[in-house]
């Protein structure tokens, strides 16, 4: 399979290579910081991501894109992330939100939901795991209970990230109960400013404001909230998870500092043991695998067939590869000389390792284990025989 990314992607890299330059500081670790610059950062990043047609170049014209490739919209991907996420939270809107929306809205959820995403002027946060449901997604509790022509909605999520700052919610909860516990859930579409909803941060080693505990108390909703068929949410959250597993492309900023370690250690380089110099390689080669397990699945994507054990695949590459270089570079910054000329590179390649070390202890976890990657790998394997 030909995976070349064609002209207009490369175009495409070097003009964000440029945008980020001109509009992320050198310093800029991600947007979830104590310090509000960096969220501040990201979304005068998104308004000019969108002014220039980028934010949400491969959605179709009709909903604020430009009709490009999906091989453009993973180069956006791979520079964003390979420069610490400059967009912030609102890479969920445009990675699957908004697909979501796409695929399943009525044309009013859509005229509502996807100019302000493709604009960069909302930020979304998943309602999906709760504190007794996270691998076994299926079992979650929170209820909606039938309430005239709609719901009332109570129960618990965690984990969320960015409720904090989040507009609007993409709840999971049940409506009724099925012969599998798998029947019976349904999307809702819910504004974070509604009454009935608290969030509670939980602060965490990734970022004081990403993780967080969402209250669901008595929340109203109606049929024109809810996203898809009622009770069939399932298919839907399938097809979200697949999306959002191909979404962040932790090899890009993974290739990045592996790459820059020569040149910023200089001369020290050759002080580097040649053992650890042997696995930085492995770890570039390990790079280059997740990156075609990526473009894999974009391209079965693009075509239209997503399946949930293509994107495990990947993700048991990716959030593997994520921990692994982080040890590697970990160890490899120690030869990092601190009372040079170079100073400032040397401390800006220091954080930038440790942020990469501290987030990659999540990776395993986060969209799903490691562990349940491999069963759902294991059993699409199995069911193939
Ligand atoms: C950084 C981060 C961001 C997140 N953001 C969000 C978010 O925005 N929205 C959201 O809804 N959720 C979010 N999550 C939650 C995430 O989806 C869950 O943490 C994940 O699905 C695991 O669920 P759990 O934490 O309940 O762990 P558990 O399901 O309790 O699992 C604990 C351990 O047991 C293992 N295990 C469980 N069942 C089995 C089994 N059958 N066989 C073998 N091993 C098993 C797991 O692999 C894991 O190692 C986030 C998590 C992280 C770390």
């Amino acid at each position: 399979m030909d995976f070349t990314v064609g002209e207009a992607a490369t175009g495409l890299r070097g003009e964000l290579r440029q945008l980020v330059t001109a509009e992320v500081p050198p310093d800029f670790l991600g947007a979830f910081t104590d310090d509000p610059a960096d969220l501040a950062v990201a979304q005068s990043f998104c308004r000019a991501l969108a002014d220039r047609g980028l934010l949400c170049l491969a959605w179709p014209e009709e909903f604020g894109g430009r009709g490009a490739s999906v091989w453009e919209q993973t180069v956006v991907r791979e520079e964003m992330w390979a420069h610490h996420e400059p967009r912030g939270a609102q890479y969920m809107g445009v990675n699957w939100v908004g697909p979501t929306i796409m695929r399943h809205g009525t044309a009013e959820q859509q005229r509502e939901h996807l100019p302000p995403i493709a604009k960069g002027e909302v930020i979304w946060c998943q309602g999906f795991s709760e504190p007794d449901s996270g691998s076994d997604l299926a079992s979650l509790r929170t209820a909606a209970r039938p309430d005239g022509d709609g719901w009332r909605i109570s129960g618990q999520k965690i984990w969320t990230s960015y409720a904090t700052m989040a507009d609007w919610c993409f709840l999971l909860a049940r409506t009724s109960r099925g012969e599998r516990k798998q029947q019976g859930l349904t999307i809702f579409l819910v504004p974070m400013s509604a009454p009935g909803i608290v969030v509670r941060p939980i602060r965490a080693m990734i970022g004081p404001h990403h993780l967080n505990e969402v209250f669901f108390d008595d929340l109203r909703v109606t049929e024109a909230d809810v996203l898809g068929t009622v009770g069939e949410g399932w298919q839907v959250v399938q097809e979200v998870l697949s999306f959002e597993r191909v979404g962040i492309a932790r090899y890009a900023r993974c290739e990045r500092l592996l790459q820059a370690a020569p040149a910023v250690l200089g001369e020290r380089w050759g002080e580097v043991p040649a053992q650890l110099r042997g696995r930085w390689a492995r770890m570039l080669t390990h790079c280059r695998r997740a990156r075609l397990l990526a473009y894999r699945v974009v391209s079965l994507q693009s075509a239209g067939t997503v399946r949930p054990n293509d994107a495990a695949a990947y993700r048991i590459a990716v959030t593997q590869l994520d921990q692994d270089s982080a040890e590697v570079l970990v160890e490899i910054a120690a030869y990092a000389p601190l009372q040079e000329e170079s100073q400032a590179e040397v401390g800006r390649f220091r954080r930038a390792v440790q942020d990469h070390w501290r987030y990659s202890q999540a990776a395993t976890v986060a969209s799903g284990s490691i562990e349940m990657q491999r069963i759902l790998l294991a059993r699409a394997a199995l069911e193939a025989r």
